[in-house]
């Protein structure tokens, strides 16, 4: 899918029965092509979570704060950070992980064999880096209209529409000085290792301070 550039199940499928050189290049051979069914079920089994595809509510203003140039956002609840802290220490913060199980191939397939070719350094005494990466969706922020205000000449409504990527917000990129909607993706590297190579990584919302992300990767 992301060598094809293609992220719709359906489309991909087309385009498995018609290429003679992605076929063999994923090991399927003649009249195996997975129906679309099979590769929602795989994205499934990946993605360990049932939260709905949708969401039906009112759409949520951008918000019109902007940092100082080259700085983040502060914490929207400056006490959450300690809060979360004090949970943490206690034990108690529990938190939904839909993506454990990719978590788990980048350790088996990636961190440890690194680690035994001596790539992450010193694995007895780590040296980690940890930052936020805004992950755009291609979601629209601004929802589906499934209300009738159209017809009756009012364009700008505030009615409950459909989100695609219910999880997805706004949040402000730090490096291009912009506002983006989506997700962030926190990543934990190797500040040994010559070429960044990551030893963990985290979905969460685009809106998210990083400081707050730390805490629940303990
Ligand atoms: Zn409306």
């Amino acid at each position: 899918m992301l060598h094809c550039q293609i992220h719709d199940p359906t489309k991909l499928v087309d385009k498995l029965r018609a290429s003679p050189v992605i076929k063999p290049i994923c090991r399927l051979e003649k009249g195996t092509t997975p129906g679309v069914g099979r590769i929602y079920d795989c994205l499934n089994r990946l993605w360990l979570s049932d939260n709905p595809q949708k969401a039906i509510r009112n759409p949520k203003p951008k918000g019109s704060k902007r940092p100082k140039s080259g700085e983040k956002l502060p914490p929207k609840h400056p006490g959450s950070v300690k809060r979360l802290v004090d949970k943490a220490l206690e034990g108690r913060v529990i938190e939904e992980r839909p993506e454990g199980i990719l978590q788990e191939i980048l350790k088996e397939c990636a961190v440890l064999p690194s680690s035994k070719l001596g790539l992450l350094g010193n694995p007895n005494k780590l040296a980690v880096a940890g930052d936020g990466a805004p992950l755009l969706t291609g979601a629209s922020p601004y929802g589906k209209r499934i209300c009738d205000c159209r017809s009756k000449g009012i364009y700008r409504c505030n009615c409950k529409r459909v989100f695609t990527d219910p999880h997805a917000n706004w949040g402000w990129d730090s490096y291009h000085e912009q506002r983006f909607y989506g997700h962030t993706l926190y990543s934990i590297t190797s500040a040994d290792s010559k070429k960044d190579l990551p030893l963990y990584l985290r979905l969460v919302q685009g809106s998210r301070n990083d400081s707050v992300t730390f805490v629940f990767l303990g």
